[in-house]
């Protein structure tokens, strides 16, 4: 008899609900998007949905529609009604028994979740802690990967540290990005952050906020910074989708800008909202 055993409880295979076979299970098969909301209008759809392509076309799963996959979001957002919403999403190459290879009729399966995002005020404000971890990622980290193994420990170990988030520093010693996060630095008064190579993800959020530093004419810089000129940096901020900017106040025991968010930090905060809007 072919079994499976969920925690204590065995029941026949072939009763086995699907999505305990999921390959994204298994492998971390799949890629996924994270998009926000902001006072119920949905931001940056049509660049998140790029980059799923990307990201789907980048480990191979074909024939996805992302024209079906734009309106399944939409469909659910208008279902929750949640104003300030977190929608999370993933398709995964589908359900089989453990095999490394696939079949290259298997389903894709999708997953989408809707949360409210908490008011991130207080945090941008206060701003944030964080630590050096080295980058033990793979090679291809512009495809958002459903494995996330070496994110999260690096995440867990800054944590232990009392730190907010990990700060990737790769072989060569130079920051890539962070664990969930893009990283930004103000020096004097020019704007510095790491070229998109295939080392870090092609963030949204960058992306908007290179424009909004062009508004303000301030110089960016894309080029890879070392630790040492993070911690003389005027100021330090990280990005990502779910709370667009939020300013570093200490990375590693270095204290940036007296503890305080700086004001180009601050400006392009302003800056950036004028996007969302
Ligand atoms: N870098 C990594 C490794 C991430 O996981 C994320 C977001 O999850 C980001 C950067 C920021 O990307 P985005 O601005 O598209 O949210």
């Amino acid at each position: 008899m072919q079994l499976a055993m969920i925690n204590d409880e065995i029941l026949p295979l072939d009763k086995l609900d699907s999505a305990y076979l999921d390959r994204g299970l298994y492998f971390g098969d799949g890629v996924y998007e994270v998009v926000r909301s902001y006072e119920g209008k949905i931001f940056a759809l049509d660049e998140h949905l790029a980059r799923f392509g990307n990201s789907l076309a980048g480990i191979e799963i074909e024939d996805v529609n992302i024209g079906q996959i734009r309106k399944k979001v939409i469909d659910a957002f208008e279902t929750a009604k949640i104003h300030n919403a977190r929608i999370y999403f993933h398709i995964t190459r589908g359900s089989a028994l453990r095999e490394h290879n696939w079949d290259d009729h298997i389903k894709p399966n999708f997953f989408l979740t809707i949360t409210d995002l908490p008011d991130f005020t207080g945090l941008k404000q206060k701003g944030i802690t964080v630590s050096t971890q080295p980058d033990l990622r793979w090679k291809k980290c512009w495809i958002k990967s459903l494995n996330l193994l070496a994110n999260i420990l690096a995440r867990h170990a800054a944590a232990a540290k009392g730190c907010d988030e990990a700060i990737l520093v790769d072989d060569a010693g130079l920051i890539t990005e962070g664990s969930g996060s893009s990283f930004f630095a103000i020096l004097g008064r020019g704007l510095r952050t790491a070229p998109l190579t295939a080392n870090i993800l092609g963030s949204i959020t960058r992306g908007y906020v290179i424009k909004a530093a062009e508004n303000l004419n301030i110089e960016v810089i894309e080029k890879s910074l070392s630790p040492d000129e993070a911690k003389n940096a005027d100021e330090l901020f990280l990005t990502v989708t779910t709370k667009d900017i939020i300013p570093v106040i200490k990375f590693d025991d270095e204290t940036i800008g007296n503890s305080q968010p700086g004001p180009i930090t601050k400006n392009l905060i302003t800056e950036f909202l004028k996007f969302t809007k």
